[in-house]
């Protein structure tokens, strides 16, 4: 599988707007790895995770969202899911693109579609095209589905307490297994459990870093060592070896730390960081 970060920023991005901190005014003036936009990957050109800051990925990394007819979602924050991008941005679309989330992240986006679906069908609305090629596909957690020739499971996140059920996901294929685990703190107990008991040996991990180390201001989100003991679980679960890669992303202002510091920083503990424009082969 080959993953493609096109968005590793926080919700914010860096450098974040208004912001004139060291991390910010490094980006602002070195651009390259130090700016990160919002969340969206996509593996083998074919699925897609995460659906923000589309627009930005098609201008400078080359995303071609016509070749994407699949997206996982992780929840519906906007730095993970800009839903004006879908809604009011398909024309032109000759076929459906899919969208999976739980179903409470995903209620939004199935309502406002219908709702377009039925203002084209009275005739109310005939601007921006005929009609809204979007389908919207609830996912219940642990359930295992096959979305575009990918094994997917769904796991619940710790992030926003229960009102998204944000999913962190294990996606595989061709023998390689993925887990994509943002945005989430520490992992849930349920989560834990079932990756003990599930037998997975991840080839890749890709863990949520928005938070400066030793400085946890929010449970639903991690740090440098909330991730480090995560992997360490998954160690002794049998889910990670040495063989696994360890990327952190996610990275805001927060961290403190620009792309060269954090990846100095993080190299001996064995992990790497990902940047906007990354492709990782596995
Ligand atoms: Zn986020
Ligand atoms: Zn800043
Ligand atoms: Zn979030």
């Amino acid at each position: 599988m080959k993953i493609k970060y096109y968005g590793t920023g926080a919700g914010a991005g860096v450098p974040e707007i208004f912001c004139s901190c060291r991390v910010c005014e490094y980006a602002r003036a070195h651009k390259g790895k130090d700016y990160r936009t919002r969340s969206q990957a996509v593996i083998d050109g074919v699925l897609g995770v995460d659906y923000s800051d589309v627009f930005q990925h098609t201008l400078h990394y080359g995303l071609d969202m016509r070749d994407i007819k699949h997206v996982l979602i992780t929840h519906n924050h906007y730095d993970h899911f800009m839903s004006a991008d879908i809604i009011s941005r398909a024309v032109g679309m000759t076929e459906p693109i899919h969208f999976y989330f739980s179903e409470k992240s995903g209620a939004g986006l199935a309502k406002s579609v219908q709702a377009r679906k039925e203002a084209f069908a009275s005739g109310a609305r005939k601007c921006n095209g005929n009609e809204v090629l979007v389908e919207t596909h609830f996912l219940e957690k642990k359930e295992v589905y096959e979305i575009a020739g990918y094994t997917v499971i769904p796991l619940l996140a710790r992030h926003n307490g229960d009102k998204l059920d944000a999913y962190i996901y294990i996606i595989q294929k061709d023998g390689k297994s993925i887990l994509w685990a943002h945005d989430t703190g520490k992992f849930r107990t349920e989560t834990k459990e079932y990756l003990k008991e599930c037998g997975i040996r991840f080839d890749m991990v890709s863990l949520d870093c928005t938070l400066k180390r030793g400085d946890q201001i929010t449970s639903g989100h991690m740090d440098v060592d909330w991730c480090l003991e995560m992997v360490e679980l998954m160690r002794e679960y049998g889910n990670v070896d040495d063989k696994t890669r360890i990327f952190l992303s996610h990275i805001g202002h927060l961290v403190e730390r620009t792309h060269d510091e954090l990846a100095a920083e993080v190299a001996p503990l064995g992990m790497e960081v990902a940047y906007d424009g990354l492709e990782v082969e596995i």
